[in-house]
C-alpha cells in the first residue's frame, strides 16, 4: 500500500512530524539522507503507525501515492536546493515538493517558479512549535498554489494543533508567503521574549527579586490577558533548580544566539519601509548580549552605581506588566502592518484575521492575546493599525501612565529596556498629527536641494539657501 505523504530529512523537526502524521492515521514514507536517523526513527517509534522506510530516494520516492505530496525537512538555505535536485528526476507532473523548514521567503519565491516550470508544485510551508509541536500539533503556514494546497490540507489541518475546532494551518497565499508569514511570527517571538526579558531585568536588578519570586508573577500574568506560552515557560524556566539548589537561570550564560530569522525580519522591515522598531530593538538586543566580553571590560570604564533595591509593591509589579502588555501591542501592531505592506508590494492576498486564527495554538507565540487579534482583523473593519481597533486602544489607553512610569524608571537607574522604550517611541511618533520631521526637510532641501512641501500651498518647493534665499516652485 502507497503512503498517503513523504518525509524526507529526519532530524528533530523531520522525525516528529512523521510521527505526528503516522500518529493521526495517515502512511508515512520516510528517507534521511544518512540512514542512521531513519532505522533510529523505525526502532523506536514504528509501531506507533504506518511507516514505510527506505534507504534511497528513488524507493522513497515510489512509495508514495501519486500526485506524491513530499514534506522536506532538511537545514534551511542550499540542503533544501539540493535535495530538490534529488528528487527532481524522481518525481511526476503534479507531484509536491513542501518545504517546511525556516527558509528564506525570497528563497521559497525562487524555488516555487523554478518547480513550476518543471510542471511539479512547491509549498513553502512555515512550522511553528519546535519539537513538541512538530509532534503534538504545531501550527503550520503553507503558501503556494491554491490547487496544490487542496491536494495536503485534508492531511496538514490534521496535523496541525487545533483551538475551539479549528486547525492552526490555513492556506497563506503564493509563491514564499507562508515562508514570509512564519519569519514575522519568529520576529514577533523575538519581540515576545525580548519584553519578557526586560520586565525580569527590571524585578531582577531595581526590585531585586530572586528567580522563584519572579517565576510567581510569571505564573500570575499567565492567568489573565498575558495568558500566554512564553509567559508560562517563563515561569518554569525561572522555577528551575539545578544540581546546586541554586536556580538554573542564574548560571547560564547572558548571551543570546540567533539562527536568523529576526535579522529576516527586521531586513524585510527596511525593505519594505516599515517602522518595525520593536522587533529590530530585540535583534539588536540580542547582538548587544553577543559581545560578552566587551560589555564587561565596558563595565569595568563605566561602572554603575548601586541600585537601592527594595520590594515591589503590587502597584509597581502591575505598572511592569502594563508596559509589557502595551509593548507587545505595538509590536504586533508593527508585525501586522508588515504582512499587510508585504501582501501589497508582492500580490500577496494575505488574510490577517485567519494567520492569527492559526497563531492561536501551536506555535511559539501563542496566546490569549491572539483572539483578539482575530477579531480585530475578521470584524469587517479592514486593515490598518492595530493600535486603532478598539480593544487595543483602550488597552494602550489604560496602560500609558504605567508605560512611562517604568520607561522612566529604567533610564533613571540606567537599565536598558530597548523593546519597552522603542515601542513607547512609535506609538508617541504614530500618535502626533504633526512631528518635527518638518526640520529635517529643510535640512535635506538645504544641502541637496530635495525639495519640500507647504502647508499652506500645494507643490514641490526649493528654497536657494546659499543664493538670495528665494524658494522656487520646483513642481505642482
Ligand atoms: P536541522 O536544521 O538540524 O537539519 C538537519 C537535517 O537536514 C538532517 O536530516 C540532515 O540530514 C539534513 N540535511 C542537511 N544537509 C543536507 C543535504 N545537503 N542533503 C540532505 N539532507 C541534508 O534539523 P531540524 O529538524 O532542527 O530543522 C529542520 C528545519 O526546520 C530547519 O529549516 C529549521 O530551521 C526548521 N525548524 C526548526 C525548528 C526547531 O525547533 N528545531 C522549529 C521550526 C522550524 P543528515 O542526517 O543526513 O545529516
Amino acid at each position: 500500500e502507497l503512503a498517503d505523504i513523504g518525509v524526507l530529512g529526519l532530524a528533530v523537526m523531520g522525525a516528529n512530524l512523521a510521527r505526528n502524521a503516522a500518529r493521526k492515521g495517515f502512511g508515512v514514507a520516510v528517507y534521511n539522507r544518512h540512514g542512521g536517523r531513519t532505522d533510529d526513527l523505525i526502532n523506536e517509534f514504528g509501531s506507533e503507525g504506518r511507516f514505510t522506510p527506505s534507504k534511497t530516494i528513488a524507493d522513497f520516492v515510489a512509495s508514495i501515492a501519486r500526485p506524491r505530496p513530499i514534506i522536506i525537512m532538511v537545514k534551511a538555505g542550499k540542503p533544501v536546493d539540493d535535495v530538490i535536485e534529488e528528487l527532481i528526476p524522481h518525481l511526476d507532473e503534479g507531484d509536491i515538493i513542501i518545504d517546511g523548514g525556516n527558509s528564506l521567503f525570497t528563497d521559497t519565491n525562487r524555488r516555487f517558479h523554478y518547480l513550476t516550470e518543471k510542471k511539479l508544485r512547491f509549498i513553502g510551508m512555515g512550522v511553528s512549535g519546535g519539537e513538541e509541536g512538530a509532534l503534538e500539533g504545531p501550527s503550520m503556514m503553507p503558501g503556494g498554489t491554491r490547487e496544490a494546497y487542496a491536494r495536503i490540507e485534508p492531511i496538514v489541518t490534521k496535523m496541525a494543533a487545533q483551538v475551539d475546532g479549528e486547525p492552526c494551518c490555513t492556506y497563506i497565499g503564493t509563491e514564499g508567503s507562508g515562508h514570509f508569514v512564519k519569519m514575522v511570527h519568529n520576529g514577533i517571538e523575538y519581540a515576545d521574549m525580548q519584553l519578557i526579558t526586560e520586565a525580569y531585568d527590571l524585578f531582577k536588578t531595581v526590585y531585586g527579586l530572586e528567580a522563584p519570586a519572579i517565576a510567581d508573577i510569571f505564573a500570575d500574568w499567565n492567568e489573565g490577558e498575558l495568558n500566554s506560552y512564553l509567559i508560562e515557560i517563563t515561569a518554569a524556566v525561572l522555577r528551575k533548580v539545578d544540581d546546586t539548589g541554586k536556580p538554573l537561570v542564574d548560571s547560564i550564560v547572558d548571551e543570546a544566539e540567533q539562527k536568523g530569522t529576526g535579522r529576516w525580519t527586521a531586513q524585510s522591515a527596511l525593505d519594505l519601509g516599515i517602522p518595525l522598531t520593536s522587533i529590530t530593538e530585540a535583534v539588536f538586543a540580542r547582538a548587544l548580549s553577543a559581545r560578552r566580553t566587551e560589555r564587561a571590560a565596558v563595565e569595568a570604564r563605566f561602572p554603575h552605581g548601586d541600585v537601592a533595591k527594595r520590594a515591589p509593591s503590587a502597584a509597581e509589579i502591575d505598572a511592569i506588566k502594563d508596559a509589557l502588555y502595551a509593548s507587545k501591542i505595538v509590536a504586533y501592531a508593527q508585525g501586522f502592518e508588515q504582512l499587510q505592506v508585504a501582501a501589497q508590494q508582492y500580490g500577496w492576498e494575505l488574510k490577517l484575521g485567519e494567520i492569527s486564527t492559526i497563531w492561536r495554538g501551536g506555535c511559539i507565540i501563542r496566546a490569549r492575546f491572539l483572539n483578539r487579534i482575530r477579531e480585530a482583523y475578521a470584524s469587517g473593519t479592514g486593515g490598518g493599525n492595530l493600535l486603532l481597533q478598539d480593544y487595543f486602544a483602550d488597552a494602550v489607553i489604560k496602560a500609558e501612565a504605567s508605560w512611562r512610569k517604568v520607561v522612566g524608571l529604567a533610564v533613571a537607574e540606567g537599565i536598558p529596556v530597548p523593546a519597552f522604550a522603542s515601542s513607547l517611541a512609535y506609538y508617541d511618533g504614530l500618535r502626533r498629527a504633526r512631528g518635527p520631521a518638518n526640520l529635517l526637510q529643510g535640512l535635506r532641501d538645504y544641502f541637496g536641494a530635495h525639495t519640500y512641501g507647504r502647508l499652506d500651498k500645494p507643490g514641490k518647493f526649493h528654497t536657494r539657501w546659499s543664493q538670495d534665499g528665494s524658494e522656487v516652485k520646483t513642481s505642482d
